[in-house]
């Protein structure tokens, strides 16, 4: 029986643990310094805005893990030595391993602003990070004016939570529009819209330069690339994420953003394995990151994993890329490839609704006409459908006729498609494709 350790009790490394149990009666460990127990991160912010209790994030019964023989250890993970497949845990103590996973996950991105180590600024990823926004921001009394900098999706959510407690925001973007370097222009400009429809004060082409101060170091000011000054009581610093792995700086495991991995998710060291946000594959597929920070990916990561180290070893194959989340009301879906800015190969169709609340973009390839990716906001669309389209690499001309498919739920359809399908044929005959 091997002993399989896992540090990080995320999507992955939980998916990982099941995965492995379910295969095999190996001992398994899971090591965390967050919470003993496995909670969904995406929940997070629908504990601040009262939605749920944390209790609710958490998927599994709290006995789960002791019924399925998956141990876990809450402790933090200082060091690895994989030359005696020992890890150093922080209250001292070590561990031996005969396999190591690690995922580890992601930590929020800080580039050195002057005023960052402020009380009062912070970012978005943990359940400390949501413990300490309760604390800095409970009520619009407490924190009369927040400043969020960072126009992503983790961006977005806080500016959702902040406002559900009627507390004021300003959102700094760098790019000209919300999420610009994803989302084509006229998308970019309708959540721009909406996000200022609910208030916000979004600024766009604005940086943020240094955080100011009071005399009990708690925050009082942000200053921007304009020489604005923005008095505030909370900053959200909210630009992007990035790879967990300084604890490895002296291991020897070969790291360069992530944790680098060969295709069956394996490190430089034959017994360690690394999944999640925190790995970087060698080899990305064409059109594919070398990270991805999605939940799916790390979910698909840990099953994949488990195979492997159960002696069945499966690449990992992730499918077509597929990603959602919510901006306030407006639904995103994406599935396969849609540039911000169409490429030389591919055509791109678009439809926005009259009241610019809903929007479909397809592409297809500009050659041969293959079904290449699709995305909208504000309408649901069906993955199994759209999935299998890309899969059998459907031509657009025997797509678009039966585009109503792609509803999410056929019987609630809202006829977005229907009209989104008229307009499409329309364009497809000036196209003469
Ligand atoms: C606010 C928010 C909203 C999001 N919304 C979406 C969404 O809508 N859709 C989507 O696809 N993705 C979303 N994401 C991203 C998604 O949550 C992550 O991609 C996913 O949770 C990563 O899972 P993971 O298992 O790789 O890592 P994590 O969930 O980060 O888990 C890693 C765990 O390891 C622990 N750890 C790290 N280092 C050590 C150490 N040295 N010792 C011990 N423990 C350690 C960490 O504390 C953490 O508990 C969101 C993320 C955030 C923060």
């Amino acid at each position: 029986m091997k002993h399989i350790v896992i540090i990080g009790n995320g999507i992955a490394g939980i998916t990982a643990a099941r995965h492995i149990r379910k295969r095999s009666d190996n001992r398994i460990s899971v090591i965390s310094s967050e919470n003993k127990y496995f909670f969904s991160r995406t929940a997070l912010m629908y504990v601040y805005m009262g939605h749920m209790k944390f209790e609710h994030t958490q998927p599994y019964e709290n006995n789960f893990w002791e019924s399925n023989r998956i141990e876990l250890v809450e402790d933090h993970v200082n060091s690895v030595t994989p030359s005696e497949n020992k890890l150093v845990l922080r209250k001292g103590k070590s561990l031996d391993y005969d396999v190591l996973i690690i995922a580890t996950g992601s930590k929020p991105n800080r580039f050195g602003w002057p005023g960052q180590n402020l009380k009062g600024v912070q970012g978005l990823y943990s359940k400390q990070d949501l413990e300490l926004l309760e604390k800095n921001a409970p009520n619009a009394k407490v924190c009369k004016h927040a400043v969020i900098t960072g126009g992503g999706l983790i961006g977005i959510e806080l500016a959702e939570m902040l406002h559900s407690r009627k507390i004021p925001v300003t959102f700094l973007v760098r790019e000209s529009g919300f999420w610009r370097n994803v989302l084509p222009k006229p998308e970019s400009e309708m959540i721009n819209r909406h996000i200022r429809k609910h208030g916000i004060d979004l600024r766009l082409n604005t940086e943020l330069s240094s955080i100011t101060g009071d005399e009990n170091s708690c925050v009082a000011s942000v200053i921007t690339n304009h020489e604005e000054r923005i008095p505030c009581d909370l900053v959200g610093l909210t630009a992007g994420v990035s790879p967990s792995i300084e604890f490895l700086k002296d291991s020897g495991i070969e790291t360069n953003k992530g944790i680098l991995v060969d295709s069956h998710l394996r490190t430089t060291i034959e017994n360690i394995f690394a999944i999640g946000d925190c790995a970087e594959l060698r080899e990305p597929l064409p059109h594919r990151k070398a990270v991805e920070a999605v939940w799916y990916a790390g979910r698909m990561m840990g099953e994949t994993v488990a195979c492997t180290v159960c002696d069945q070893p499966v690449a990992y194959r992730p499918g077509h890329w597929f990603n959602s989340a919510k901006f306030f009301d407006i639904e995103y879906q994406t599935y396969g490839k849609i540039h911000a800015e169409k490429t030389a190969q591919e055509e791109q169709l678009y439809w926005e609704s009259e009241d610019g609340n809903k929007c479909i973009r397809i592409a297809f390839e500009k050659e041969t006409g293959v079904f290449i990716g699709m995305h909208a906001l504000g309408v649901r669309l069906s993955h199994m459908t759209i999935d299998r389209w890309l899969t059998e690499k459907l031509m657009i001309n025997d797509l678009l006729p039966q585009l109503e498919k792609a509803a999410f739920d056929p019987e609630l359809f809202d006829k977005s498609l229907k009209k989104a399908k008229a307009h499409f044929q329309q364009k497809m005959i000036k196209l003469q494709f």
